[in-house]
């Protein structure tokens, strides 16, 4: 039996990446994103059985119909993946930057919830299958300017934590994935030097790797869970000397 897996932000870089090398395996695919034109024309390329729909992660009732829809026609998946998301610098004492603000939680950490929520009945009755939450080392601790992003990556790792121990002994894995700096489109025009940067393929074969092995929490590329572990222990004192000089993303989605 053909795995059966479930990506979201499936339109461009990890989530594209993820679909094309499932892809390659014979994956049977539900590939869900906003940009329904982007989904089709991926699925003409890709050699396997490919169900897409456009659909905002914000939206429960969205995603709990295209959930249905794949449970219909392919039962339920060996795998979901939680990773659409959305990125962008915000400052607090702007009003404008609010709405920024209220996005990047909705997508990042509710739109995850509204991901899983559809499955987990399926998955727990069949005592199988693994949701996998795609966060991000910017969760690690809150990085300057990037505090609704860093805010959203944080409720995102804690969550699938939850998650994980909520599940545990029915059968059904959680993995968290954080990523440090991968070539995207969400970091093409980041303008400050992004270290250990890899490509979509790179980062989507290590996930594709540890979803096989059963992993629980994963860090790429591995200079970075280095890096990530040292930021996490880094006294107050000396975090904001060294983080108050660093780099920002300008503000705007
Ligand atoms: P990307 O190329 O910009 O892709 C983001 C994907 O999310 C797109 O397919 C987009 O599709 C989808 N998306 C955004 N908002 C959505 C919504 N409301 N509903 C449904 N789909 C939505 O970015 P990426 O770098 O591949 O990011 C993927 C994930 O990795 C994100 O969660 C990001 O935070 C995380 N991450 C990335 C990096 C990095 O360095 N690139 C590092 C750490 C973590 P549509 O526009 O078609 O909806």
């Amino acid at each position: 039996m053909p795995l059966k897996v479930v990506i979201t932000g499936a339109s461009s870089g990890i989530g594209e990446a993820l679909a094309r090398e499932y892809a390659k395996q014979g994956t049977i695919l539900g590939l869900i994103a906003r940009r329904a034109g982007a989904l089709a024309q991926l699925k003409d390329t890709l050699p396997t059985t490919c169900h897409t729909y456009a659909a905002d992660v914000r939206d429960a009732q969205a995603m709990q119909q295209a959930a249905g829809d794949f449970i219909k026609q392919q039962g339920c998946p060996d795998v979901v993946i939680a990773n659409a998301g959305i990125s962008g610098g915000t400052l607090t004492e702007h009003p404008q930057d609010l709405e920024a603000f209220q996005a990047i939680l909705d997508t990042n950490f509710m739109g995850m919830v509204k991901t899983f929520q559809p499955f987990l009945d399926g998955m727990r009755g069949q005592r199988r299958g693994m949701l996998v939450g795609i966060a991000s080392i910017s969760g690690f601790r809150g990085l300057p300017g990037a505090s609704a992003y860093s805010a959203s990556k944080a409720a995102a790792i804690s969550y699938l934590e939850s998650l994980r121990v909520e599940l545990h002994g029915s059968g059904v894995k959680v993995l968290t994935v954080c990523p440090g700096f991968i070539a995207t489109p969400m970091t093409a025009n980041n303008p400050y030097p992004m270290p250990f940067i890899i490509s979509s393929e790179a980062a989507a074969k290590k996930i594709i790797s540890a979803i096989a092995l059963r992993r629980k929490f994963l860090v790429i590329p591995w200079q970075m869970a280095i890096l990530g572990r040292i930021l996490k222990i880094l006294p107050l004192w000396l975090y904001d000397r060294e983080f108050s000089k660093a780099p920002r993303k300008p503000r705007g989605l």
